[in-house]
């Protein structure tokens, strides 16, 4: 079955729920047994408790598994405590974790400061180093923290390379999947162990609810169903809802997200104001040779490295923009303008922008409309100097 099926078809079960196409909410904290030999001879992982699940959750976790290629999904409040989640579940005291310095920011804190108190230390690593990552791994190095490309600065990882230097010392890697989707990569395919992605982004969709994603093979699924209950967690059944319902239009999305992301991205090249364009998709980024053998596509979001601006100017552009939102996040139906800052988050390796940066997540809109909001934008921004 080809992926776009997939979506059109997975975690349905119409037979189920009195034949509607889609499977409805359920709001269930007890599940009533018919008897007590039921009740004592439930299944661990069935619908038994609210806690634990529900037809319409069971259904959703069913779909990302598929989407990608997992044996096992567990699904969290947000995509940040999927990552907080699956890194507790996977290292324990005494371990030490290997992190890509273009990771998230709150993971990056999480790891830095907040694993201390489990006694699980972190070092933070060139996200280009590829097979040289085999150098950092030391006696106590389990898990290897990935996000490829970054969401900020937009490296691509080599994901094989670094699982097969991984394994080789028996570590495992958890590869955060947001940007692409698993519609556009497969990291449990690559090598990687663990996945995990905040569906707030494209899966949702629609910048109306927050969910996240943590997905393995079979080999690692007890580990995480474990860590998954002792750390309590889960989800409202209106926003597994609406994430299921965001992925049955998530290819059709993604590709126009791809097409008005490639779109600006290459018009923005040719502006007199941009230094560089941060997008893997371009044949010209340094990430495009790995993105084009490990990815199928590209959603919509990359970054704009300005030559230079001050911060009035950058103001000006902001905020003056009729289809950009200045706002965190990415992967909506509508498009977003988010400044970044990493020159005082990154550890490992240095970043020296020749300007402020700012990083574009292009929606669903025409983008004739969008480059034509960004035109007005440096015209503001040169009008500022
Ligand atoms: C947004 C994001 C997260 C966190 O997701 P939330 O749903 O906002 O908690 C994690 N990783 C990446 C790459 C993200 O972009």
């Amino acid at each position: 079955m080809k992926k776009d099926t997939t979506l059109a078809t997975v975690g349905r079960h119409p037979e189920a729920h009195s034949g509607t196409v889609n499977p409805p909410v359920y709001r269930a904290s007890t599940i009533l047994f018919p008897t007590l030999e039921a009740y004592e001879n439930s299944e661990r992982y069935s619908v038994r408790y609210g806690r634990h699940g529900t037809p319409g959750t069971l259904a959703l976790e069913e779909a990302v598994s598929a989407l990608e290629g997992a044996d096992c999904c567990r699904l969290t409040p947000s995509g940040h405590s999927a990552t907080t989640a699956a890194i507790l579940s996977f290292a324990e005291a005494g371990d030490e974790v290997l992190v890509a310095d273009c990771v998230y920011e709150p993971t990056r804190s999480f790891c830095a400061d907040y694993l201390k108190r489990f006694g699980i230390a972190a070092r933070f690593f060139d996200p280009l180093a590829g097979a040289r990552i085999g150098e950092l791994f030391g006696e106590r190095t389990r898990l290897v923290v990935l996000e490829s490309p970054g969401t900020r600065s937009f490296e691509v990882q080599d994901i094989p390379a670094i699982a097969a230097a991984a394994h080789g010392h028996g570590a495992l890697v958890l590869a955060d999947n947001t940007w692409a989707t698993g519609y556009f990569c497969r990291p449990l395919e690559l090598g990687a162990d663990i996945t995990v992605a905040s569906a707030t982004k494209y899966i949702l969709g629609h910048a109306d609810a927050l969910l996240g994603t943590i997905c393995v093979k079979d080999a690692h699924a007890a580990r995480l169903k474990r860590g998954y209950r002792m750390l309590g967690l889960s989800v409202s059944p209106d926003d597994a809802f609406l994430a299921l319902r965001g992925m049955r239009t998530l290819g059709v999305r993604l590709r126009r997200h791809e097409e008005s992301g490639l779109a600006l991205a290459r018009w923005l090249k040719a502006r007199p104001e941009v230094a560089r364009v941060l997008h893997p998709g371009l044949a010209e980024d340094p990430g495009h040779a790995l993105w084009k053998r490990d990815f199928s596509g590209a959603s919509g979001t990359f970054g704009v490295v300005l030559k230079g601006g001050t911060k009035a100017q950058v103001a000006a552009f902001c905020d003056g923009l009729a289809y950009f939102g200045l706002g965190f996040s990415f992967g909506g139906y509508e498009s977003l303008v988010t400044p970044s800052h990493l020159e005082k988050v990154r550890t490992a390796t240095a970043w020296r922008p020749e300007g402020p940066v700012l990083r574009f997540s292009a929606g669903l809109e025409d983008p004739e409309d969008l480059i034509a909001d960004l035109e007005a934008g440096f015209a503001r921004f040169h009008a500022a100097a």
